[in-house]
């Protein structure tokens, strides 16, 4: 059945070994592996898990960490939750999770009861926002990030496993020496007020992994989580390719349903597409379009790159893809399909749609 997503477990297993070695054999961290991307994909959790190289797996949903809670048992490793816990699964967190990261004390001291009722203790991260303006306590109320430590501290059934930070999310904001290092001087004032060594500064997702290569990652920063950079090999700061990565560890692909020769430019008064979309087209002439039936419920087609590079992606509605494959050296026909590599928003829609086959080889 297509369309599929394709997952060589081979090369992702690989795209493990490259990241480990810049992020542990070089950088000094702890590695974290976030499964998000593949909805926490049970074949890959299974690898992730078995990696003798990874030390903590993270997702934002605490449903997907429900998914592979038992293999990170079993293979020794701790699950982290890394969005805030909303005050409604804070039952489910301190259950299945093992760390979460936190910025609000009316959360943590839910889960500091919680676990007391599950006899646990739960270990909380404490996130500072450096400028990204997603999550955490902002960088400059260093006064309230100490105080939210020292409450932390103090309670019996959660633990202040350490601080981070997350960036290149909203604000776009790349890591760097400078903006890293007053996480690192925040975190050693909490260190000094308490008297305690913290386990974790993690300094931040695949925009931080090039850091490790400039020699910039400050010293004190010791982990890194890391999604897309495993899953596609990238470095999301300035979108290098990592060494010893592959980015077609993941393809998708999709059957042509039509494949027809007609014009470039559509006949008629302009509307709107099917998106509310003014849409703009190029004057290629006549040309020869194929339909493959996947959509934008499906995937996002502006994360669709052929592997036949003669073929361009004209555009997509929710349940089509039209493409254009006039220069191509391949004489398609009905019923051929075609592969794509594909980007991080493509992926994260391809493993959620429950119309996408997975196939793993
Ligand atoms: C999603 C996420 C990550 C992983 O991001 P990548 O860019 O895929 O490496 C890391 N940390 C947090 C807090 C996240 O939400």
């Amino acid at each position: 059945m297509y369309p599929k997503l394709l997952i060589d477990l081979k090369k992702l297993n690989a795209n493990i070994d490259a990241v480990a070695k810049i992020t542990k054999d070089d950088g000094g961290c702890s590695m974290m592996i976030v499964t998000k991307c593949l909805c926490a994909d049970r074949r890959v959790a299974e690898l992730i898990t078995a990696h003798p190289r990874v030390d903590y797996l993270a997702d934002s949903r605490i449903k997907n960490i429900m998914k592979y809670q038992d293999l990170v048992e079993a293979n020794g490793k701790q699950s982290v939750l890394l969005r805030l816990p909303m005050l409604s699964e804070i039952e489910d967190v301190v259950r299945c999770a093992d760390i979460s990261f936190n910025s609000e004390m009316r959360t943590i001291e839910a889960l500091n009861a919680e676990a007391a009722k599950q006899g646990k203790t739960h270990k909380v991260v404490l996130m500072v926002d450096l400028g990204d303006l997603r999550e955490g306590i902002f960088f400059e109320n260093e006064e309230e990030i100490l105080q939210t430590a020292e409450k932390i501290h103090a309670m019996d059934n959660v633990e202040l496993y350490g601080m981070g930070t997350n960036l290149t999310c909203y604000g776009a904001i790349i890591p760097k020496n400078d903006n890293l290092s007053q996480l690192c001087r925040i975190a050693s004032l909490v260190e000094d007020r308490l008297g305690i060594k913290l386990s974790m500064i993690s300094g931040g997702n695949s925009s931080s992994i090039y850091l490790v290569g400039k020699g910039e990652l400050p010293e004190k920063i010791n982990n890194l989580r890391l999604g897309e950079s495993f899953l596609l090999g990238n470095d999301t700061a300035y979108g290098s390719r990592l060494e010893g990565t592959v980015n077609d560890g993941l393809l998708c692909e999709a059957q042509i349903v039509e494949l027809k020769n007609k014009p470039s430019l559509p006949i008629g008064e302009v509307g709107v597409d099917a998106f509310g979309q003014k849409p703009f087209y190029e004057d290629r002439g006549r040309i020869d379009r194929a339909i493959l039936a996947i959509g934008q419920q499906d995937t996002d087609r502006d994360g669709m790159h052929p592997l036949d590079e003669k073929v361009d992606v004209l555009g997509a509605s929710s349940d089509h893809l039209i493409l254009d494959v006039t220069k191509s050296d391949k004489k398609y026909a009905i019923g051929d399909t075609v592969r794509f590599t594909l980007d991080y928003g493509a992926v994260l829609r391809l493993a959620t749609s429950e119309y996408v086959e997975k196939e793993y080889i």
